[in-house]
């Protein structure tokens, strides 16, 4: 028999979540010396509100983050433990853009009545691992009725010391472009999904399923990362490589021009922009969410960043530069021409790609 909320009603719902809901005794990893996440609830779940205990000389870094069905999920598309772990991944993520520390998770979620349980506690399961993951716990939540479709919110709360969060102001003219991963394999994955259906499960395209499916959030590269000092600026992926670029460019004043040549190979992008009758680089540069890092590198910091990046085993690839001209993408062909890029990426309330 599957039981749904209607059948167990609310406060048992709520008991079962706390149930599979870390308690304050569980460590999760932190900096060396420092009090767990868990540890650092003073009060949690089950009271009208949490209270947090802040490590001294640091910051609060905050952000939330909605999953909405059918325009985020679809429930035939990815499992409920997965579904749970995106949410964590694309608000960690978030943090991971400052380089802060995740710390504290509040998670509502809007659900119908026929929901069964056992699946709303895999999706809670499955945050929970992916919080543990980046060192963070859930401090409290909400559940909400409704009879449409259903959403999940995760605010998350982060820590960082006092004054060395990075922003996407802080990019300079000269300053080295980076990025983390793959990025348009998210995009590519959900576009091969879309486009050929069951056909897009083929072996040589199971990792751009999974960028799009369950990304992982670069908290521990930034982290690393910001020990270095090098970086100036960063934005993490959630649209696509042109507009979250443009993003940071505007937000820094600055421009920035990227090479093809400097674009590491991806034989599956390249396989599946070839199936999907599209220029990988276009696919490159397009509208995907592939929660990755672009960064500004003050040049003298490459080495260091390359020594961090390959001590965690997470690509880094350094794409090209920053320049004085303001919110100008420009591209460097493989045959050394120049032209000038339109951010395409994703725009909500424009209903898909953006003109710009
Ligand atoms: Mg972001």
């Amino acid at each position: 028999v599957t039981r749904t909320l209607r059948d167990l009603g609310e406060f048992e719902v709520i008991r079962r979540l706390l149930a599979v809901t870390p308690a304050p005794s569980l460590r999760g990893p932190t900096a060396a010396g420092s009090e767990s996440a868990a540890d650092a609830i003073v009060v949690g779940a089950g009271d009208d509100a949490a209270i947090l205990r802040l490590r001294g000389g640091h910051e609060l870094v905050a952000t939330t983050d909605t999953l909405l069905e059918a325009a985020h999920f679809r429930r035939d598309w990815i499992d409920a433990a997965t579904l749970g772990a995106r949410l964590a991944e694309t608000n960690s993520s978030d943090l991971a853009a400052m380089a802060a520390e995740p710390r504290w998770a509040l998670v509502s979620f809007g659900v119908r009545a026929d929901h069964p349980v056992d699946d709303l506690l895999e999706i809670q399961n499955g945050l929970v691992g992916a919080l543990a993951h980046h060192g963070a716990v859930v401090a409290g939540g909400n559940l909400t009725a409704v009879t449409g479709e259903e959403w999940m919110t995760m605010t998350l709360l982060g820590e960082i010391q006092a004054g060395r969060a990075w922003t996407r102001s802080g990019a300079r003219p000269g300053d080295l472009l980076a990025v983390t991963g793959h990025p348009g394999r998210a995009g590519v994955g959900c576009a091969l999904a879309l486009e050929l259906g069951a056909a897009a499960h083929e072996a040589r395209w199971a990792d751009l399923i999974e960028a799009w499916r369950a990304p992982r959030a670069r908290v521990g590269l930034a982290l690393a990362l910001a020990r270095t000092g090098a970086v100036t600026a960063a934005i993490d992926l959630s649209d696509g490589m042109s507009s979250d670029l443009e993003h940071l460019c505007e937000a820094s004043g600055v421009g920035a021009r990227l090479e093809a040549a400097a674009w590491p190979a991806d034989t599956a992008l390249e396989s599946a922009a070839a199936a999907l009758s599209r220029p990988a680089d276009a696919l490159r540069l397009g509208a995907s969410d592939d929660y990755e890092l672009i960064l500004a590198i003050d040049p003298p910091g490459r080495a260091a960043c390359e020594r961090v990046a390959a001590q965690l085993g997470v690509p880094l690839a350094f794409l090209g530069a920053f320049t004085d001209a303001p919110d100008r993408l420009e591209w460097i062909g493989r045959d050394g021409s120049l032209r000038t890029i339109e951010p395409s990426g994703y725009d909500h309330f424009a209903g898909g790609a953006a003109s710009g």
